[in-house]
């Protein structure tokens, strides 16, 4: 008998994050033979430079249902799941379990960073006879290069060590990278690991995602511990309200309170904001970042410290003898594209999905996990969970579970159609598939992206004529 008939498939897992080791439980499962790689020391290495953060969905929808069985046969406590772990207690209480006490803790190798992905025999442009053969996966483990066969290959990389650039372009901005002693990516753990690099200085965040916003609360936080700390809020688009969020319509209750929070301290002036602000070049000036907008000699910001939290790109370099077809913008798969597309994006239609709609033309190859929404925000772990569980089906063989769809997500209350409106009365009416947003999130009123000169001044400079005081010059 033929080697392919009596052997189960080995499959290589890139990346052991939340998503990558569900992959690994799942294949188990179905008596496949999968392999982990992790760059990180540890697994979640990436959800370990945010372990600070408290995620917004609850512990029901971290859990994968494939790991979960795998952590009962070791007799572990489920965590409560109606509770909203951090980074580190999903470390703590399921990453780390998952990893180190189930049937899969020898089949991960961590200290293991995958540098490229191709078939042996076989550079990108030959065909006849490609899908048989095996993938090559190279990787580095401090040893020296190694390298691993497998049948099939699940990239779950996640997207975290590839965030965007603060220019407006997608390029980094001029001198962006000659300033990085003085720009974060990300989280900063602004109250506790990193507090002394921004208590009693001023601060730039860039974005107007939830990590942008975790972050401006966390600022938020430090100000009132340390009252000479300032906080600018620079954002790309026009409306501040768009990152308010689905308040009380979001079915993910502690996300949509984040929003509406963070609208009180926006519309209360606590928080500065910037608005239509395309950062263009950042240069040094003495002790502090001269942040400019538009043309160099146009809107500017000066602040000790500038927070980068414009999303996440996947990193594609290390693929590239693989066929694989992306959305040009997006850059996730083209049939995934328009459901998480940020353009045309509007509540509730990023139904679950699977092999079928991460498939490439490489036959065998799937990005799953953060990684498979390119581009795109608003990734669940419970999606993930989904994708690999019909993934683990389809490398099986079996079709029919592969398309099965076994998951309902829970819809953000916010959509990009027709905007919400905000009657004089305080009173909400939905706007195209949406349903109201909370009554405590305020429409900011356009000349409030302009804050009180005293509350929002960065820095004590000679007056510029700026929306956030002093610092900030029109
Ligand atoms: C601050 C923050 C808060 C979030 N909150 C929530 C939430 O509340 N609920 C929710 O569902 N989701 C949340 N998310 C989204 C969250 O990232 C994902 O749900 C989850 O971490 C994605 O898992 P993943 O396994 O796809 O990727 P990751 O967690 O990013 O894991 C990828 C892994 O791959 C490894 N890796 C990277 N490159 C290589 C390489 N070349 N070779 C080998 N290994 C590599 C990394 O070290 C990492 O361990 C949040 C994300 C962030 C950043």
């Amino acid at each position: 008998m033929p080697d392919s008939i009596t052997k189960p498939k080995t499959v290589a897992v890139l990346g052991a994050g939340p998503v990558g080791l569900a992959a690994a439980a799942h294949l188990l499962e179905r008596g496949l033979e999968p392999v982990v790689l992790e760059a990180g020391a540890t697994v979640g290495h990436a959800v370990r430079q945010w372990s600070h953060v408290q995620v917004f969905s609850p512990w029901e929808y971290n859990i994968d249902k494939a790991a979960e069985r795998l952590l009962a046969e070791t007799g572990w406590n489920k965590p409560q799941p109606d509770a909203y772990p951090t980074g580190a207690e999903l470390l703590e209480h399921y990453l780390e379990p998952l990893a180190t006490r189930t049937r899969l803790k020898d089949r991960i190798r961590t200290n293991s960073l995958v540098t490229s992905v191709g078939k042996i025999g076989f550079d990108k442009v030959k065909t006849k006879g490609r899908e048989e053969a095996p993938f090559e996966i190279r990787y580095q483990n401090g040893k020296g290069p190694e390298r691993l066969t497998a049948d099939a290959v699940i990239d779950a990389t996640g997207t975290w060590f590839s965030p965007n650039p603060a220019g407006a372009n997608g390029l980094p901005a001029v001198g962006e990278r000659e300033v990085q002693d003085r720009i974060a990516y990300g989280m900063p753990d602004v109250l506790g690991r990193d507090r002394a690099r921004y208590a009693g200085r001023s601060v730039a965040v860039l974005g107007g995602g939830h990590s942008a916003i975790g972050t401006l609360i966390d600022l938020a936080k430090l100000k009132e511990q340390v009252p000479t700390t300032e906080i600018v809020w620079l954002l790309r688009g026009n409306d501040p309200s768009k990152s308010f969020g689905g308040g009380s319509a979001d079915q993910l209750s502690a996300r949509g309170a984040l929003g509406t929070a963070f609208a009180t301290l926006v519309t209360s002036g606590k928080i500065c904001s910037e608005t239509s602000f395309g950062v263009s070049q950042i240069k040094r000036d003495g002790d502090h970042l001269r942040i400019a907008a538009g043309s160099a000699c146009g809107r500017y910001v000066t602040v000790n410290e500038l927070v980068v939290a414009a999303g996440f790109r996947p990193e594609l370099d290390f693929l590239r003898e693989l066929r694989l077809s992306l959305d040009p913008a997006v850059e996730s798969t083209p049939v995934l594209a328009p459901m998480i597309d940020p353009n045309l994006h509007s509540c509730g239609t990023v139904r679950p999905h699977g092999a079928r709609e991460l498939a490439h033309p490489e036959a065998g190859f799937y990005i799953a996990g953060m990684k498979s929404y390119g581009r795109a925000p608003t990734f669940l772990m419970m999606t993930g969970y989904e994708q690999v569980r019909s993934i683990a089906a389809e490398i099986a063989g079996d079709h029919e579970a592969s398309r099965r769809v076994e998951l309902v997500l829970p819809e953000t209350g916010v959509c990009n159609g027709p905007a919400p409106s905000v009657a004089a009365d305080g009173t909400a009416t939905a706007g195209g598939c949406c349903p109201a947003p909370a009554a405590a999130v305020e429409p900011v009123p356009a000349a409030s992206a302009c804050c009180a000169p005293k509350a929002a001044a960065p820095v004590a400079k000679p007056a510029a004529s700026g929306c956030c005081g002093p610092s900030t010059k029109a």
